[in-house]
């Protein structure tokens, strides 16, 4: 089978068989390294689920989504996102990664060239590939604008060859959000292009910045050029019932998304779409309560590593995750975990895993409870301040 070397296994599922190694041979370890919510998912969407199951809804269904649920879909990204979508720009997909790949599948055709930016998502330039091996993927480095969007670098790289850019807010795994002026001079950078704008906005629900959530759909110039994909994964627990969309406003292309949809998946499962529906009417308090755990965890570990000599790590806005600096180190990303895992328990991810330029980097979840998070960040602190006694 040919595949590109730059397809490796997917990093969820590698870092979950070392954490079950782990817990087979009894060994209790703190995990800093999840990529999901720790709680359980709400008892009324597993409800939602159990019912529509018994009501029949267990056969194959309109491919493009339950009417209804892309009727509520649209009404959400209308209200509350301010994008004029309709019901039947809607697509929902077996987790909002398929949504991902079936964009790029649509979009690219060989010889055309992606954007994408790094840090990232570890499956953006493994699904690049994957939709088209041919293409060429250009990765914008975030280090030069302390994570966010650099625009200037963006403006360089398009060419008439640019098909798609993917963006990413709040982002994993830096916890950068796009602000309204970066979206402003997306729009006016993208207006002459043939350049689809890819917007991931899974973690949109877990904003503890302060500041709205944008997306650039609801930007005038953006509108037209925008796909905004989202998903029930984060915001409600649901990473393993596998169910995301997408919202794609130009025809031609929803078309073609459609085929691919129809021939890969024929349709999401009903009744995990009647679950989706529980979901989106879910009282907010709940997700509330999460977003406030997750902004306390992101003050637990600035605190616990405030002066510290070989670590640092700027407020994250939002999202599951904290992106620490570890270069004072001197030791690589992996290295750094694979000892933080050994000597002190804690299980992080290596920054290597989200592009080769941030191996002085380490993703720390913010996801678990906050007795969990304080005891984790705790041993980092100890840790990274024994490494700069040599
Ligand atoms: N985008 C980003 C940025 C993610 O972090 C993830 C999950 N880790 C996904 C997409 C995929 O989520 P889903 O479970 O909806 O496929």
């Amino acid at each position: 089978v040919k595949i590109s070397p730059e397809i490796q296994d997917s990093l969820e599922i590698r870092f979950r068989s070392t954490a079950r190694d782990l817990n087979r041979r009894g060994e209790r370890i703190i995990s800093l390294g999840l990529g999901e919510p720790g709680f359980a998912t709400p008892a009324p969407i597993i409800d939602a689920a159990a019912q529509a199951m018994r009501d029949g809804h267990t056969r194959y269904s309109n491919p493009f989504g339950l009417p209804e649920l892309c009727e509520r879909i649209a009404s959400k990204l209308k209200d509350e996102n301010g994008i004029d979508a309709k019901a039947s720009d809607i697509i929902v997909t077996p987790g909002s990664k398929m949504a991902l790949s079936l964009a790029l599948g649509a979009i690219l055709s060989p010889g055309d060239q992606a954007i994408y930016v790094t840090p990232c998502y570890p499956s953006y330039l493994p699904q690049i590939k994957i939709s088209e091996a041919d293409c060429v993927a250009r990765a914008i480095d975030l280090r030069r604008q302390d994570f966010r969007l650099d625009l200037d670098a963006i403006a360089a790289a398009l060419t008439p060859a640019t098909k798609a850019l993917i963006i990413n807010s709040p982002h994993n795994p830096t916890g950068a959000m796009i602000g309204r002026d970066e979206i402003e001079a997306l729009a006016d950078i993208l207006s002459a292009s043939q350049c689809i704008l890819i917007s991931d906005e899974i973690y949109e629900r877990l904003n503890f910045s302060g500041a709205p959530h944008i997306s650039p759909a609801s930007h005038d110039k953006l509108a037209q050029r925008t796909i905004t994909i989202n998903g029930f994964s984060k915001a409600y627990s649901m990473t393993g019932w596998r169910i995301g969309y997408l919202h794609v406003p130009d025809r031609d292309l929803l078309r073609v998304i459609s085929r691919l949809h129809q021939h890969l998946n024929t349709n999401t499962a009903a009744f995990i779409q009647k679950a989706a529906l529980a979901a989106l009417d879910l009282p907010p308090e709940i997700v509330a309560g999460y977003v406030a755990t997750l902004a306390a965890n992101d003050r637990a570990l600035r605190d616990a590593l405030a002066g510290n000599p070989t670590v640092s790590v700027r407020p994250s806005k939002g999202g599951l995750f904290a992106f620490v600096n570890i270069a004072a180190s001197g030791q690589t990303s992996d290295a750094f975990a694979t000892g933080l895992l050994e000597r002190h328990r804690v299980a992080v991810t290596p920054g290597i895993l989200f592009g080769a330029a941030w191996d002085d980097h380490i993703r720390v979840s913010l996801a678990s409870s906050r007795e969990e998070v304080a005891a984790g960040v705790a041993r980092l602190a100890d840790f990274a301040a024994q490494l700069s006694h040599g």
